[in-house]
């Protein structure tokens, strides 16, 4: 990605982040639920949006696309809309699955379509390899500290999913969708109390959301070493897991499933 391209977020609803992408005055945004935020926000910073991309159809990603298609033609800037081919996203004039390639030609940024089904069927993410900083951005599928829930999907679908995320570069910046990182830790120090890395990361995000400041992106070095979603083929992870359900955990996707399960009544 050039050094120019900046990646903000634009806060929306209690703990949601719209991904501003700015190159110069540019600008492509993330899963827009909310039109407002994103509004003033161009307003503020001067830019000229010219694509949308969306990850998955539930409304706090999409909720601003047809606002936002509307300001934009007031303004004749021609507006482009990304989305999964799988799903039905409103106004979606470029339809992807995985492999496609996004080339946002007037940012000079080219993002690649991973398709993530799990926490809906057809979810996609974007990411970017362009230089030495990989980025990746992936709505609902992978937290900090967690996975995203299962409303469509199974746990083997969700499992393979992150199992993508996980092969891509360590460093990969990840750009999640929600600011869900406090909570998630809590569940991950009760699956791996002795896990150093995920106390020593939990001081920082403590310390951070003190400040109320933002945990996103992490990246993946970081969900490898901490999250335990992307960890349940490690043995501390099973012997939780089987602790969990009482039922002897042989495989990476048992264990996934009963951790998944026990999140949801955490
Ligand atoms: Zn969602």
């Amino acid at each position: 990605m050039s050094s120019s391209i900046k990646i903000t977020a634009i806060k929306a609803f209690s703990d949601n982040y719209i991904w501003a992408i700015i190159n110069n005055n540019s600008l492509a945004l993330v899963d827009p639920g909310d039109a407002n935020v994103c509004i003033e926000f161009i307003e503020k910073h001067q830019l000229k949006l010219g694509a949308i991309l969306i990850t998955h159809h539930h409304p706090d990603h999409t909720g601003g696309i047809e606002k936002l298609r509307s300001y934009c033609q007031n303004q004749q800037w021609p507006l482009t809309v990304y989305g999964p081919k799988n799903e039905n996203i409103p106004f979606n004039n470029v339809k992807l699955v995985e492999k496609d390639t996004v080339d946002l030609a007037d940012m000079s940024i080219s993002l690649q379509v991973i398709d993530l089904p799990g926490h809906t069927l057809g979810h996609i993410a974007y990411f970017t390899n362009d230089s030495n900083e990989p980025s990746l951005f992936c709505g609902d599928t992978l937290f900090s500290g967690g996975c995203g829930r299962l409303f469509e999907g199974s746990p083997q679908q969700m499992l393979n999913s992150l199992t993508k995320l996980a092969n891509l570069p360590e460093n990969t910046k990840v750009y999640c969708a929600h600011e869900y990182t406090q909570a998630n830790l809590k569940f991950a120090l009760t699956v791996e109390p002795d896990n150093q890395a995920l106390v020593d990361y939990s001081k920082r995000v403590n310390e951070l959301r003190a400040q109320k400041q933002a945990t996103i992106p992490t990246s993946i070095r970081v969900e490898k070493q901490v999250n335990p979603f992307l960890r349940s083929h490690e043995a501390t992870v099973q012997a939780s897991a089987m602790k969990f359900d009482n039922t002897p955990q042989t495989s990476a996707i048992d264990t996934f499933t009963a951790i998944r399960r026990w999140k949801d009544q955490f």
